[in-house]
């Protein structure tokens, strides 16, 4: 069961220049700031998680203290760091996020040839949205551009992705926005930006960007990732409960659209049951079970709660570090194992079930909906 291939359904690529101990730092939190002064990033569950686990592939004792283990990592440099941890983990398939940092992370080709691993892409469709602004239009074409757009980087991609909980939060109107309403919201954001990438957030373009990208999921059959709960800090928590966003799922539903809830925390438990009660919606936690670390069997003990096991899926959600890769393969695996042999030791499943509940989470569920085969 631990020899499975994983399909890591939603990470993001590693930084391929070398790391000074801050920048190491900056990228163990989702915080913009440094931690509290006099304080490290190591001094925290992530940090137990990654010299706990991570020290070991980088040949010391396992929970070699924080000052070591930056120097050893320093020592091997970055490629040797990456190749180390990103081979450890044993993903089969990689499906990666281009639209964050892009520029400061390996593209889903230099990933894939780093690990040795199968990667493709997921279209975030904000930046996309960003890149068609900042390439100059006007706002009666933007909506036929981003279409366009969209279309065009879909054809290569296996998904699509939207962060609207970090732009509006969910707790916006759901419709799909009228042609006037777009193209007024449109000349707006244009003239706002004036030919520099600016930040899309409002709320009737978040909505036209979703809704475009859906009805290319709709035609190819290709899932549509939705952003939920932890993540950076531009995210007001109390409005990012997936519940908020209940009538845009079951239009989605009624598409034939499949819908994955990343991350989810802390809103596990409504993810499972929106899993439930919804043909279409997938979850994962992932992200979380990393930053728990020593308590991340708690967090998958209340995602396999409730929901079938056929909607939650496998994601590391790691970004920029190759020990998040590494962390979020041990973690999962070791989780999905220890609650799976609680069951099956108090006689609530046979090992057949053990067997086929970890196959399905751990790579069926998304072979299924990304037509991985
Ligand atoms: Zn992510």
């Amino acid at each position: 069961m631990q020899e499975i291939p994983l399909i890591d359904h939603h990470c993001h690529g590693v930084v391929t220049k070398e790391l000074t101990r801050d920048a190491l730092e900056a990228l163990m939190s989702e915080s913009y700031r440094p931690p509290a002064p006099g304080t490290t990033q190591f001094q925290k569950p992530l940090g137990l998680a990654i010299r706990r686990h991570c020290a070991p592939v980088l040949d010391l004792e396992p929970l070699a203290s924080a000052d070591d283990y930056v120097a050893r990592r320093m020592a091997l440099g970055a490629d040797e760091v990456n190749r180390r941890l990103l081979a450890a983990s044993g993903v089969a398939t990689h499906l990666i996020d281009t639209g964050h940092r892009a520029l400061e992370i390996s593209s889903p080709q230099q990933f894939a040839a780093l690990s040795g691993h199968a990667a493709r892409e997921i279209v975030r469709i904000e930046a996309v949205a960003e890149e068609v602004a900042a390439a100059g239009c006007g706002a009666a074409d933007y909506p036929a551009l981003l279409a366009e757009a969209l279309r065009e980087r879909g054809s290569r991609a296996v998904g699509f992705k939207s962060i609207v909980a970090y732009r509006t939060t969910f707790r916006i109107e759901q419709t799909a926005p009228g042609h006037s309403e777009v193209i007024a919201a449109a000349g707006r954001w244009l003239a706002a930006s004036a030919g520099r990438r600016a930040r899309l957030e409002d709320p009737a373009l978040i909505r036209h960007g979703l809704w475009s990208a859906a009805e290319i999921c709709r035609e190819r059959r290709l899932p549509l990732q939705l952003h939920v709960g932890f993540g950076d800090p531009d995210v007001y928590m109390h409005a990012c409960d997936p519940t908020h966003f209940t009538d845009f799922l079951r239009d989605m539903e009624s598409w034939g659209v499949a819908v994955t809830l990343l991350h989810n925390y802390p809103f596990v438990r409504e993810a499972g049951w929106l899993a439930e009660i919804f043909q279409n919606v997938y979850y994962d936690v992932g992200a979380i079970l990393n930053f728990t670390g020593a308590s991340s069997t708690r967090i998958m003990r209340d995602a396999l709660e409730l929901g079938p096991f056929t909607k939650q899926l496998f994601s590391s959600d790691a970004f920029g570090l190759p020990e998040l890769h590494h962390l979020g393969v041990v973690l999962f695996k070791r989780a999905l194992g220890t609650v799976l042999d609680e069951w099956l030791r108090s006689g609530e499943c046979t090992v057949k079930d053990v067997e086929e509940i970890f196959a399905a989470i751990a790579h069926g569920n998304a072979a299924r909906i990304y037509g991985l085969g």
